[in-house]
């Protein structure tokens, strides 16, 4: 099912069209009332009549989650706080959140792309769906919420945490979708094992997965253990929160809603835009929004778009899976690392656990580098044999894969600390030397 097949199957000079026309208003209107934008503009000797067409975007500077910090809290915001309905703040990595405020129009916005998502994933009205994202200042949670609502499905703000409650309700009303992260989706998983309800007693068909990078391995895995279809929903706080991207149900990239969100790939250190289907930064800009529009902001995730028209009938163009975000990339004896790859070849292995943790530190000016992962109970056996015979062979795997060997431990089913929200499964201790 489509939601918006007008737009979602618009022909990509119309397309462009409607982005040129978008983009050169939002370009004047944060030129007008957002002092930083101007000022940015005027030292970059660009205004905005320079801005006719789409095209015409690579004259503009860039925007990055620093700028967001440095006009904290509402410096970027292109409306007058009385306009301002809702605020949303994204806790990143490090330091100061990052503030967005909504006007009424992009909180429409918002569920129009999230009914997009949600109607994809083959949900509707007949359909409960749980929302186990958290609520809150995080985008996850309301933003699934105002999706499921907008195509006039049945929601349970469930938010995360309480996990058993979690089963209980997704059982006794019948969640047909659930909405949240994919290791929040494992983590549920086994509570649902340990509830001992019986699988068939479920309604779940559908997943909507996203807020945090995952392989195409970990689908299997969340697939197989729930029993469902796994979808990908992208989003980012900045730009709106979740329902940039979606899939459908061909699988085959992320489908981007491209009439609010401008989509670019550049190299991510000149910022040059990279030749089309090669991998690069991700860098947004927003078409429609009032409250705080934002020019070419660099996501930091690493994918790359592809136009061709999908087999589903869509025009938009997809992205591929997000490689990781380029301050996640772990730069270990001179190899660069993505906690995604390590990912892929955990999550190939049928003896082990999806659960696994990355360490690296550095001693003697060596660095150092240590994969923890679970392995299956029915293998957990005592045989020291095949256990040092599965870590010869995951050693193989990662070093085809990564071109590294780290020190593997096989540690005990369950024994690694389980996310409810975003994993964090990195800790990089070099960092902190
Ligand atoms: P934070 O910076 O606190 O994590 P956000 O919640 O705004 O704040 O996170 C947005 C980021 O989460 C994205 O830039 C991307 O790195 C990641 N992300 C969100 N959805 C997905 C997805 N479906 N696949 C991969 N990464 C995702
Ligand atoms: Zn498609």
């Amino acid at each position: 099912m489509i939601w918006n097949e007008t737009i979602e199957c618009m022909e990509r000079e119309s397309m462009r069209k409607l982005q040129s026309i978008r983009l050169k208003k939002t370009v004047e209107r944060v030129y007008r009332n957002c002092e930083p934008y101007r000022k940015r503009m005027q030292e970059h000797g660009v205004s905005p009549v320079d801005i006719q067409s789409i095209d015409d975007i690579v004259k503009l500077p860039f925007t990055s989650k620093k700028d967001l910090r440095d006009y904290y809290p509402f410096g970027l915001l292109s409306s007058p706080m009385s306009e301002i309905v809702r605020l949303h703040a994204s806790s990143g990595t490090t330091g100061k959140p990052i503030v967005v405020g909504y006007t009424r129009n992009d909180l429409d916005i918002w569920n129009e792309v999230g009914a997009r998502c949600f109607t994809a994933f083959g949900l509707g009205q007949q359909d409960v769906v749980q929302v186990s994202y958290g609520y809150g200042l995080f985008t996850g949670g309301l933003g699934a919420h105002g999706a499921v609502e907008t195509i006039g499905g049945t929601v349970i703000p469930m938010s995360s945490g309480n996990t058993e409650k979690q089963i209980m309700l997704m059982h006794d009303f019948g969640a047909v979708g659930l909405a949240c992260t994919p290791s929040y989706a494992l983590y549920l998983a086994d509570a649902m094992r340990d509830s001992n309800i019986p699988r068939e007693e479920f309604k779940l068909k559908v997943g909507a997965f996203g807020a945090e990078p995952w392989t195409e391995e970990m689908r299997k895995e969340i697939e197989a253990k729930l029993g469902i279809k796994a979808y990908d929903i992208y989003g980012l706080t900045e730009i709106i929160g979740p329902g940039v991207g979606y899939e459908c149900e061909y699988q085959h990239g992320t489908h981007l809603c491209e009439d609010h969100f401008y989509p670019e790939i550049v190299n991510p250190e000149t910022g040059e835009p990279v030749v089309p289907g090669e991998m690069g930064e991700l860098v947004f800009s927003t078409l429609t929004k009032d409250g705080m529009p934002l020019l070419r902001f660099r996501t930091r995730d690493l994918t790359y778009l592809n136009y061709e028209t999908c087999a589903c009938g869509r025009t938009s163009v997809r992205m591929g899976r997000i490689l990781g975000r380029c301050d996640d990339m772990l730069i270990i004896r001179g190899v660069n690392v993505f906690p995604s790859q390590v990912e892929s070849v955990i999550c190939e292995m049928p003896e082990l656990e999806p659960h696994y943790f990355i360490a690296v530190d550095r001693v003697n000016n060596l660095d150092t580098f240590e994969v923890q992962v679970e392995v299956k109970e029915d293998f957990y056996t005592d045989e020291v044999n095949k256990l040092l015979d599965l870590r010869k062979r995951i050693l193989h795997r990662m070093q085809s894969v990564i071109g590294l060997s780290p020190d593997i431990k096989l540690v005990e089913p369950r024994s690694i600390e389980r996310s409810q929200g975003k994993a964090k499964r990195v800790n990089d201790k070099r960092k902190f030397k």
